[in-house]
């Protein structure tokens, strides 16, 4: 029998927990909505005492985290705009209730920590595993490890610009209004168009600006970062209109400052579908606890 490693991924909506090895090896997955925390973390832990015991739990959650390992809120989401969830520890209380090692990071962290190993991002040297549904994140991965940094990335928050002229809608970011997830993300799509993105057609008005500000942003990370591939998911982001828009938009904004094919003629094999679907996040979790046992 192989061995089994836990996963868990609290994004801002769902709450996914599976027991396995890696993708094709998953024994039992279990998808629920995220509630309070009292009530998620019990649902967590009440899946994997149901199950085999695990040698890990990785989990992958919802930011902002404190992520630093010396820190006394190691394992914390911290200053979170999600009602309830604000300085709430996760890793150390599933850690404490099923007596298991735990390893933790970002749900887009450990995305794209799957993607790199198992999915569309596999083989690229360093990856940015890209997200736009509800929200805007990301999770880079250089080394074959996720980039954390000072706390860690929130690319949802840079800046790009905001013609008001063209786009008078003000942003609905809670905490900046207009940045890039203020603009871009399912609830600004909803905030300015009076409807959820799932009931835009393809052939709406909303999908040109939309492309154009992603294009913006991802401009923003190929400029700082410069990663080898980047994997486009969300559900917003998945939208044809959309990943075809960017893919065009992108260039034209490089405007042939940077010289490779794939920031030109090649750009669909740099800007790429996902290759695990709605599993990368928690596939993910299951590889920070591979790695957790393995180290
Ligand atoms: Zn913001």
């Amino acid at each position: 029998m192989t061995e089994l490693y836990g996963g868990v991924e609290t994004g801002g909506t769902w709450c996914v927990c599976a027991l396995g090895n890696g993708p094709g090896e998953l024994v039992a997955r279990e998808q629920f909505r995220t509630g309070s925390p009292d009530e998620t973390l019990e649902r967590i832990a009440a899946f994997f005492e149901a199950h085999a015991r695990p040698l890990a739990l990785g989990v992958g959650a919802f930011g902002p985290l404190d992520l630093e390992e010396r820190s006394p809120t190691w394992g914390y989401v911290t200053t979170t705009p999600k009602p309830g969830w604000r300085h709430t520890s996760v890793a150390v209380a599933l850690r404490d209730r099923l007596g298991l090692p735990v390893a933790f990071d970002t749900d887009v962290g450990a995305a794209a920590l799957a993607e790199h190993r198992w999915g569309a991002g596999a083989g690229a040297r360093s990856l940015c595993y890209l997200t736009v549904g509800t929200g805007i994140g990301a999770g880079l991965i250089h080394d074959g490890r996720i980039w954390r940094g000072l706390i860690h990335p929130e690319v949802g928050h840079l800046r790009i610009p905001h013609d008001r002229e063209r786009d008078p809608f003000e942003g609905s970011c809670r905490v900046h209004g207009d940045c890039w997830e203020g603009l871009a993300a399912g609830g600004a799509i909803a905030g300015r168009w009076g409807a959820a993105p799932e009931e835009l057609p393809d052939g709406h008005l909303a999908w040109e600006l939309e492309a154009e500000y992603l294009a913006l942003g991802i401009l923003a990370i190929v400029s700082v970062v410069s990663p080898h591939r980047i994997v486009a998911g969300g559900g917003v982001l998945g939208r044809a209109p959309v990943l075809d828009g960017v893919r065009r938009r992108l260039p034209e904004l490089l405007a042939g400052y940077l010289d490779s094919p794939l920031l030109g003629e090649q750009i669909e094999h740099y800007i790429v579908a996902p290759g695990l679907g709605d599993d990368a996040g928690v596939l993910g979790a299951i590889a920070l606890a591979r790695d957790l046992v393995q180290r």
